[in-house]
């Protein structure tokens, strides 16, 4: 029979599946002889069942609900509902993915007014029992019933401005009587009936609206944006009370057992004196550093310490921890593995390697790849930053830099994103209901909260730059303006965050390159000597090919030619020859181009000594070359000594209904072979003047956008009686290689006649995507939204291969290739190459090697020893 009930003496880490992270954790910790308040879980497949049972409490869960109560009675020797020793519980979620803040929680359940009169002995108790009560009142009109907290929220505001308290600690017992009936009065006027007294019934009520919390619109958000199923459902941890806001000597916090910005190995966390655990999460009252509270409570930080390294040691990870002090004692009330940044995920790998805690093995599996392009993001350049205008600091909640303009709202901000800015989004302090515009902002400021506030939390888990409690900051809302000191800032109004000092700058402070480090570097060189297939990069320009190398790249897998002329001057030249009349028109503006290109083909080469530097002839779809405003046609037509009608005419015959599959690619150099005869020229020549310099050069040149072995055949003699002709004249032989790029399906299923010609394949999975499904490039990306929307297509085609259709056709085409030229160097170089699945997959479909953009060749190389060590478990 199935049991949906476990007391934590049941459980263990490894039943996170059913009863959620935190229940698991929790039983582990019982296990371990660890501090943790009695209590036990109703699991996941009770949600899911109470879904399917349309969102009713099965009577056998019930029943096992009270019979785990019953227990829970026994060994605490309280009861619930009781007037001598009342049992209080908190009700609090955990799935098994963690989802921090998205989920429902209810404290202090089992207080009723005879119980709480009961309890109610002196002045403290007073004050915290009707303290305690008036949050219960509230979280319950809340959570279980769905009114907001504004209104009870508004009873406690009224009678500090009543009495002029400037905090809620100034609140006397009286007050706190008085709040609680207060609420109990807003309770009965909003849900139109009286708030229940009885225990039993406040604990199903409040175990049936945790379940239905997995199911709001935030925590749905959250999911989309997490890639987390929607089936797996929340379990629900009922556990005693206990007091952090209880005596002088209680306390509540949150600690790390090492930095989560930066990955240094030392406590880092917050804590409240007289506060519960939502006081910290909420923002509304700024903590004191851990580090405190060595100084004022040396025991419980000493104790704390011992716990958060025995816990790491077991769960070999960095913990992030949830602890309350009742009257001096220390209880735990959560472990989990700790979000982290980039930078400290780094870190904390190695540092755990060095530890012998993890093997490297390990250490490359706790990074996903595409979180790396966190560090690969600029700073701010130090030089810029000493004459910046700083105008408020706050706390360097999540580091990084981001340049953007101030918005107040999440509408605005996403409006302002629609609009191609870059909102910032500056809020007092953030909820959960923000997150779909912390998502799309490109930093986060809040005036309040401290480093584990909502905001902090959920902006690190993001790798979006955040600065936190930034007191200095006045907001006012109502004219959509901030304040810092005697300067107003309007909505829209740029400013420079530094999520990394926690300082925030007026305008738009210079950004420097990478945050590279010495950890990345030896967490990379890790990866490099892992994994098996080749990483490339896609280069075109010297520079490029610098940031490719210092990444470690192992050689140019693509060179756009057509790339190399989007330079003012050159991209002039290169419209001559593509508006040119007739071969002699052409050929003059061939002319004109070939030293240009032998020059840029120098200097790459010079870069990449003794690497493999594929290039590709040109393939320019002609709508992204030919001159558009009049200003440039003007300047054409002159330099043609044609008028400008005479021009525009020209451009229109030129035109065409589809350039994605129109005149481009090998189709160009068919009609114009001189074209090739100028490339062939400009690579073989500046690879002998480079040869001439002591450098070595691999050059490969690559055909584009073949679909018929003739097609290749007939440029590829074009090419190599060219390269004959040049090496012969200069009596040198440079060893070159001819290949084709493989992006039409016809090729694909082609390749092994397409073979025998060529010696080298590389997949242009852009163009095979496109051509595959039938979808333009340039038009899909106004309708596939609706498909991702629709959940049709579960993941953007362009970016992730499409394993069974597109990766079919790739694997069918290695097939054959290899068939006829079993040793055929084959890789990839459309964006999928620089996507960590994709890469994965490639490893996989036995590629010799992917080719990315500069800055995800890291993200390439770590996807790639991932799919090693995946292959091997
Ligand atoms: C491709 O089609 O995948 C490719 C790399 O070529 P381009 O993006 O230049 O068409
Ligand atoms: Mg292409």
């Amino acid at each position: 029979m199935e049991k949906y009930v476990y007391l934590f003496s049941e459980g263990n880490k490894d039943m996170r599946d059913i009863l959620g992270g935190k229940g698991a954790n929790l039983a582990e910790m019982v296990n371990m002889g660890l501090p943790v308040p009695k209590g036990f879980t109703i699991t996941t497949e009770a949600c899911n069942k109470y879904y399917k049972d349309n969102q009713t409490l099965d009577k056998i869960i019930e029943e096992e609900i009270n019979d785990a109560i019953e227990r829970l009675e026994a060994v605490t020797g309280k009861k619930v509902g009781g007037m001598t020793n009342p049992l209080l519980l908190s009700v609090r979620s955990g799935s098994p993915i963690s989802m921090p803040g998205m989920m429902d929680t209810i404290l202090n359940l089992g207080l009723n007014d005879d119980i709480a009169e009961k309890m109610a002995k002196d002045k403290d108790s007073i004050r915290f029992i009707y303290d305690s009560y008036r949050r219960l009142i509230m979280m319950f009109a809340d959570v279980v019933r769905g009114y907001s907290k504004d209104e009870f929220e508004k009873i406690i505001a009224d009678i500090k401005e009543e009495k002029n308290y400037t905090s809620d600690l100034d609140l006397t017992a009286e007050d706190m009587y008085d709040i609680a009936m207060e609420s109990k009065k807003v309770y009965r006027k909003l849900v139109k009936e009286e708030f229940p007294q009885n225990p039993k019934i406040q604990l199903m009520e409040a175990v049936k609206a945790v379940f239905r919390s997995w199911n709001t619109e935030r925590a749905k958000v959250y999911r989309k944006m997490n890639n987390i199923s929607e089936t797996l459902g929340t379990a629900v941890n009922v556990q005693e009370m206990v007091y952090g806001n209880l005596t002088n000597d209680s306390l509540t916090g949150v600690v790390f057992s090492r930095n989560p910005s930066n990955g240094e190995k030392d406590l880092y966390g917050e804590y409240l004196e007289k506060a519960q655990g939502e006081d910290i999460v909420s923002g509304v009252r700024t903590p004191k550093d851990i580090n405190d509270l060595k100084k004022e409570y040396p025991k419980i930080y000493k104790d704390l310490k011992d716990i958060s390294k025995l816990l790491e040691k077991h769960y070999k990870d960095m913990q992030d921890m949830e602890f309350t002090v009742e009257k001096g004692k220390l209880y735990m009330l959560q472990t989990r593995s700790g979000k982290r940044t980039t930078l400290a995920a780094l870190k904390i790998a190695i540092n755990m390697v060095e530890e012998k805690l993890i093997k490297k093995e390990e250490a490359l599996m706790r990074i996903e790849p595409d979180k790396l392009e966190e560090v690969l993001h600029p700073s701010f350049d130090k030089e810029a930053l000493k004459k910046a205008n700083m105008i408020a600091i706050g706390l360097p909640a999540s580091p990084g830099a981001s340049i953007g303009q101030i918005y107040f709202t999440v509408e605005d901000v996403i409006n302002a994103k629609k609009e191609g800015k870059n909102p910032i989004l500056v809020r007092v302090e953030t909820s959960p209901e923000d997150i779909e515009g912390m998502s799309t902002a490109v930093g986060i400021l809040t005036v309040r909260g401290g480093m584990t506030s909502h905001a902090a939390v959920v902006a690190r888990a993001m790798g979006k730059c955040c600065v936190c409690g930034c007191h200095e900051v006045f907001i006012d809302e109502r004219h959509k303006t901030m304040i810092c000191g005697d300067n107003t800032f309007e909505e829209g109004t740029t400013i420079s965050l530094n999520g990394t000092t926690g300082r925030v700058y007026e305008g738009e402070v210079a950004l420097s390159e990478s945050g590279i480090d010495e950890a990345f570097e030896t967490f990379m060189s890790w990866a490099v000597n892992t994994k098996k297939i080749g990483v490339m990069a896609n280069a075109d320009t010297e520079k490029d090919a610098e940031v490719a190398l210092s990444f470690g790249a192992e050689g140019i897998g693509l060179c756009r030619t057509e790339h190399m002329f989007f330079e003012e001057d050159k991209i002039f030249a290169m419209r001559k020859m593509i508006v040119a009349s007739n071969s002699e028109e052409r050929e003059k503006a061939l002319k004109e181009l070939l030293p240009m290109q032998m020059l840029d083909f120098q200097n790459l080469f010079r870069v990449m000594n003794h690497k493999k530097v594929i290039i590709r002839f040109l393939d320019p779809p002609l709508h992204e070359f030919l001159p558009k405003t009049k200003e440039e046609i003007t300047v054409l037509a002159k330099s043609l000594k044609i008028t400008d009608e005479e021009l525009t005419l020209k451009i229109e015959s030129l035109k065409e209904f589809n350039p994605m599959m129109g005149h481009r690619g090998c189709r160009l150099a068919i009609t114009y072979p001189e074209i090739a005869v100028m490339q062939t020229r400009a690579i073989i020549e500046a690879a002998i003047r480079v040869t001439k310099d002591g450098c070595e050069v691999y050059p490969e040149l690559m055909i584009p956008l073949v679909s018929d072995v003739n097609e290749f055949k007939y440029l590829k003699d074009i090419i190599k009686e060219t390269a004959t002709d040049i090496m012969d004249k200069y009596k040198v032989n440079i060893p070159y290689e001819i290949g084709t790029m493989i992006e039409i399906p016809r090729s694909a299923v082609m390749s092994d006649e397409i073979a025998k010609e060529a010696e080298f394949f590389s997949y242009g999975t852009n163009d095979l995507t496109q051509m595959t499904y039938g979808f333009s490039r340039d038009d899909a990306g106004t309708f596939l939204n609706d498909y991702y929307e629709k959940g049709i297509f579960k993941h953007d085609l362009f970016k992730t291969i499409d394993t069974s259709g597109v990766g079919k056709l790739l694997d069918v085409s290695i097939k054959l290739a290899r068939k006829t030229r079993p040793t055929m160097q084959l890789g990839i170089c459309g964006e999928h190459g620089g996507d960590g699945k994709s890469v994965e997959f490639c490893h996989k479909i036995g590629l010799d090697y992917v080719s990315c953009s500069p800055y995800r060749v890291p993200i390439a190389i770590l996807a790639a020893a991932q799919a090693v060590i995946k292959e091997n478990n």
